[in-house]
């Protein structure tokens, strides 16, 4: 059994990333099974080294050790690779419709707006997917994924239809997520995906990029999020809580006892190293319900 914490390092890192981490590393190790960490910085427009050294100390500080680290961008060639064979299936095109042309249209299971594969009958150019200056999506199967996760999540989708094609590389050469995440957990063998129900709506188009490249799929399951007060609205926590003011407030052992006992752990949030949490790990004891995290004058508060 070998799982993934796989941060986005677009900002610092926050209580939502380092309780995904802790979720992620106590599921492994109390299945006696190995876990690595993916810093995923493919975004070169958002992503910094700090935010990934940052990552990588953040996580040590609560008391996590992984088997591996692999950064995400020095995968490229392989990421390549699966764009090759994805274009000898004859499965890629050019498309340069703007998101703004969607609008209005149809709502796709993320929240987004849904592509309607309007491009679909077009060509690569004469030089394949490499000269084309525009996105790149890959043509999915319009089947059904019949799917439901660990936790009894529904992920079942038509993606073709309901999220669209994907784009698997962008208009500035970046190697889009949806495709990234399949190659990269396929290279590494991992057997378990444990992350945020944010991405659970990208689940089917990922495990229909996976039937394309000839890919198994692996043992899915989404948890609960950090929440903050957002425009109007409780929105998935970012930046509000960063790693720097933690540490200002807090060690180690206080943040993984308020995570911990966030995640329905142990019977009050008193300081605790991950090591302690290993034997008595259960999903049944970690909410389904997502939480609200905010900064309070002694420190973090999770309700
Ligand atoms: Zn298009």
């Amino acid at each position: 059994m070998l799982g993934r914490f796989a941060p986005s390092t677009t900002g610092e890192a926050h209580p939502g990333t380092l309780l995904a981490a802790l979720l992620v590393w106590l599921d492994a190790r109390a299945r006696g099974g190995r876990v690595m960490m993916r810093l995923e910085d493919l975004d070169v427009t958002r992503t910094k080294a700090a935010w990934a050294a940052q990552m990588i100390e953040a996580c040590a500080w609560l008391g996590l050790a992984w088997d591996e680290v692999v950064v995400q961008s020095d995968r490229r060639a392989a990421h390549e690779g699966a764009l090759d064979a994805l274009a000898a299936a004859g499965r890629l095109y050019p498309c340069s419709c703007s998101r703004a042309a969607r609008s209005g249209g149809r709502r796709a299971p993320d929240g987004g707006w849904a592509y309607d594969n309007t491009c679909r009958g077009r060509a690569l150019p004469a030089g394949g997917w490499r000269a084309a200056s525009e996105a790149i999506r890959a043509r999915l199967d319009d089947d059904r994924i019949e799917l439901v996760d660990d936790g009894g999540l529904d992920l079942s989708q038509t993606p073709a239809r309901d999220m669209g094609d994907p784009i698997v590389r962008r208009r500035d050469d970046v190697i889009a997520y949806q495709l990234a995440v399949v190659v990269d957990d396929r290279d590494a063998a991992i057997t378990d995906v444990i992350r945020g129900r944010d991405i659970a709506p990208s689940t089917a188009t990922q495990v229909m990029l996976q039937r394309l490249l000839g890919i198994a799929t692996p043992r899915y399951r989404h948890h609960f999020l950090l929440l903050e007060p957002g425009a109007g609205k409780l929105a998935k926590l970012h930046g509000s809580i960063p790693y720097s003011q933690l540490r200002a407030h807090h060690d180690g052992p206080a943040l993984c006892g308020i995570l911990a006992h966030a995640a329905g752990l142990t019977a009050t949030p008193a300081p605790c190293r991950p090591d302690e949490l290993v034997a008595g790990f259960d999903w049944r004891r970690v909410p389904a319900t997502d939480r609200v995290a905010r900064m309070e004058a002694h420190g973090l508060v999770i309700v």
